[in-house]
């Protein structure tokens, strides 16, 4: 089955509002031929979301959709300095991601938490992109199939098929956030593959629904390449999803 790629900008706690729009209006344009093929999102920081919404209800900026970095399973309460899934929805946001491995390593998220997130999100008719993904340490260990379907099948249990097919999965293996150094093709698609097969045993037919991202060190000249695989559907880009140029081409690697 044909899964339109799905390239998505995590701009991580980077960019005030007035620099989120001139990052905004520079990457416009630059996307403006892709948009109808490749579904394109920016995830900016909690504080620039509603700038960067302004900026993309311009008529250049129609074709990206907004996300969120994180988000609170309640819809409203006493949870200081959290964000709800409504309130996302509010400020025009069509993705949450959940489960980033930041997310994990520095701030104690469970694959309880994601899964709590993830069902709480789609209530609020916001698409989740739940983040899974080893450490250097499990891959080395000869753990990395074990520890991702452990983060799949935490993010899915309860979830009905329907739901599942709305969700985007991004594969990150931790030792390629930020590092420079990118899984290789065959180790992104013997990943891929085997979360792809999960999803067919714990939701059947959606399992070709899924798109399925790859995140770590994602660039304008390794994205092609990686989108190419036959189970990598888009990317989730951190650093390279700062510089409007480089963004950019990377959402052109997904249309080759
Ligand atoms: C990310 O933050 O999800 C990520 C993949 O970061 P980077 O592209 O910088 O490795």
């Amino acid at each position: 089955m044909a899964r339109r790629k799905f390239v998505c900008g995590n701009w991580k706690m980077h960019r005030t509002r007035a620099e989120g729009r001139e990052l905004v209006r520079a990457l416009a344009p630059l996307v403006a031929d892709a948009g109808d093929r490749v579904q394109i999102a920016i995830a900016p920081p909690f504080t620039a979301l509603e700038a960067a919404a302004q900026a993309l209800a311009s008529p250049t900026g129609a074709r990206i959709e907004l996300a969120a970095q994180d988000c609170h399973w309640e819809p409203q309460g006493a949870f200081t300095g959290e964000v709800s899934p409504a309130m996302l929805a509010d400020a025009g946001c069509v993705h949450c991601v959940v489960g980033h491995s930041e997310r994990r390593q520095f701030f104690g998220e469970t694959d309880e938490g994601v899964r709590k997130k993830a069902a709480a999100l789609l209530k609020a008719g916001v698409l989740p992109i739940v983040c899974v993904g080893e450490t250097l340490q499990e891959r080395e260990a000869g753990r990395t199939l074990d520890v991702v379907s452990r983060q799949v099948r935490g993010a899915l249990q309860g979830l009905a098929a329907a739901d599942v097919a709305l969700l985007t999965l991004a594969y990150e293996p931790v030792w390629a956030i930020g590092t420079g150094k990118t899984a290789t093709t065959a180790q992104a698609q013997e990943v891929h593959a085997a979360i792809r097969k999960l999803l067919r045993e714990l939701a059947g037919d959606a399992a070709d629904r899924v798109r399925i991202q790859y995140g770590g060190s994602v660039k304008p000249d390794n994205a092609a390449e990686l989108m190419a695989q036959p189970d990598v559907d888009g990317a989730l880009v951190g650093g390279a999803s700062l510089k409007a140029a480089d963004f950019s081409q990377i959402v052109k690697g997904a249309l080759r």
